[in-house]
């Protein structure tokens, strides 16, 4: 059975035939270096940046971190809870590698409650994050040189995943004047007979855009018309604000929900960055694909998580919405602060917790001797002098922008903005 996907090696020492590769030492081994796809692929630069915050305060510096992409805000208590007992009554062993059976059916509630969409359990996965998802949704599609349309800017993890499925990122670029959502006329411009997915994100990291429902409308008729997937990337779908409404494609038309792989989590909403939980639901053969995939590469995601996970959709959902109304105001606080430092600006977004802002103004002046040239030189000469962490555009995509989330306390969004103002204000004076 196994002949034809491994080589079969003889133990001497036996006589026996056993199946698996060869380790022998010898002059035909391969030279040890990394594989061309891992050789190719960066490491996360919003991770960086909040493990590069951590070691500056670690070092006593006082540094602000409007890097990190997470609500500051605890676990709310009942979820802890849940995650106790689970611990407590033995709720630790191996679950379904799909995720939890309840947790799947929960979950095809809220989906049915919340967004009008109709899966069974049987085609909803669970997995370690909306990571997981993503990226076993793409390996679940992709053919080595398949290609995907991203719209950018866009998350800098998109790339890379599509690049470590084997695939190629084919970027579709907007602009601030845009609000950040692609002409329908530059996507199909940009399908090919390689096209196999489009990678959505709404509302949007790293600009916080939300699409209207017209322009999903678009986009998911296109992909029926020239018969390519839609991943729809919609954790951040609690988190709209000024009376944008979240909108999921695959509620749009039976032949897009046939082609969308919807994917979400707990991350955002409930604050649950670190336990490490997220789903994707989609058409039924494409998720079997992903839960092959994740029984053998991680198996199921965390018990313990799962049980957390299952009290946070099934519970009270206030807590959902608190966290949405202070990110609300949080979000008026550093617009009108920004507003008021000279040479900046920032594109209003509608959802996230996240705020571009335009350093395009600065560029060809001199900051401590150094003259900017592009946004992480800002962000350097920022970090540098001011003690305040933003993570640059060019990652995501959107040169001359700087990605600010709005993730921490008031006080810390007042200070970070006042030096802020002292640094441009520095930059300015020479
Ligand atoms: N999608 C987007 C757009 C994100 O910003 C993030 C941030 N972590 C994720 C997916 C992944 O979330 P998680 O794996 O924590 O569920
Ligand atoms: N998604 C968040 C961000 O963009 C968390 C960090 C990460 O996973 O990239 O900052």
């Amino acid at each position: 059975l196994l002949a034809g996907k491994c080589r079969i090696i003889q133990n001497d020492y036996a006589k026996r035939t056993f199946y698996g590769f060869a380790v022998s030492k010898g002059d035909h081994c391969m030279p040890l270096n990394l594989s061309q796809m891992s050789q190719g692929i960066s490491a996360s630069v919003t991770l960086k940046q909040n493990a590069l915050v951590a070691e500056l305060r670690a070092q006593g510096l006082d540094v602000i971190g409007l890097g990190a992409g997470e609500p500051d805000f605890n676990t709310p208590e009942h979820i802890r809870d849940a995650a106790k007992k689970a611990i407590d009554t033995g709720k630790t062993r191996y679950t379904d590698t799909s995720g939890l059976p309840e947790l799947r059916r929960a979950i095809s509630e809220f989906l049915k409650r919340d967004k009008g969409l109709s899966y069974p359990p049987s085609d909803i996965i669970v997995g370690t994050g909306a990571k997981q998802a993503i990226m076993g949704a793409l390996l679940a599609i992709l053919n080595p040189g398949d290609e995907v349309i991203l719209p950018a800017p866009c998350w800098v993890s998109y790339p890379e995943m599509i690049r470590m499925a084997g695939g190629v990122p084919v970027v579709v670029h907007t602009t601030a004047e845009q609000g950040f959502i692609p002409d329908i006329q530059a996507v199909a411009a940009a399908v090919t007979p390689r096209t196999k997915a489009v990678l959505l994100n709404t509302p949007g990291n790293p600009t916080g855009a939300v699409w209207p429902e017209s322009a999903l409308l678009s986009l998911g008729n296109l992909a029926v018309d020239k018969g390519f997937y839609i991943l729809s990337d919609e954790i951040y779908e609690k988190l709209v604000y000024d009376g944008a409404k979240h909108v999921s494609v695959a509620a749009l038309s039976p032949d897009i929900f046939r082609q969308t792989v919807m994917i979400s989590g707990f991350s955002k909403a409930y604050a649950m960055t670190g336990w490490r939980l997220g789903y994707a639901a989609g058409p039924h053969d494409l998720i079997a694909a992903m839960g092959a995939y994740q029984s053998h590469a991680t198996g199921n995601p965390t018990s313990i998580s799962q049980y957390a996970g299952l009290a946070a959709i099934t519970g009270d959902q206030a807590c959902v919405a608190d966290m949405a109304k202070a990110f609300a105001a949080r979000r008026i606080l550093m617009l009108d602060c920004i507003r008021q430092i000279p040479l900046l600006s920032a594109v209003e977004p509608q959802g996230a917790f996240y705020i571009m802002l335009d350093v395009r103004k600065l560029m060809g002046k001199t900051a401590d001797g150094v003259v900017l040239q592009d946004s992480g030189d800002f962000a350097d000469a920022l970090l540098k002098k001011c003690q305040v962490a933003v993570v640059p555009g060019e990652p995501f995509y959107a040169p001359g922008f700087c990605r600010l989330s709005y993730a921490i306390a008031n006080d810390k969004i007042v200070e970070s903005m006042r030096r802020i103002r002292v640094f441009v204000e520095g930059v300015i004076a020479g």
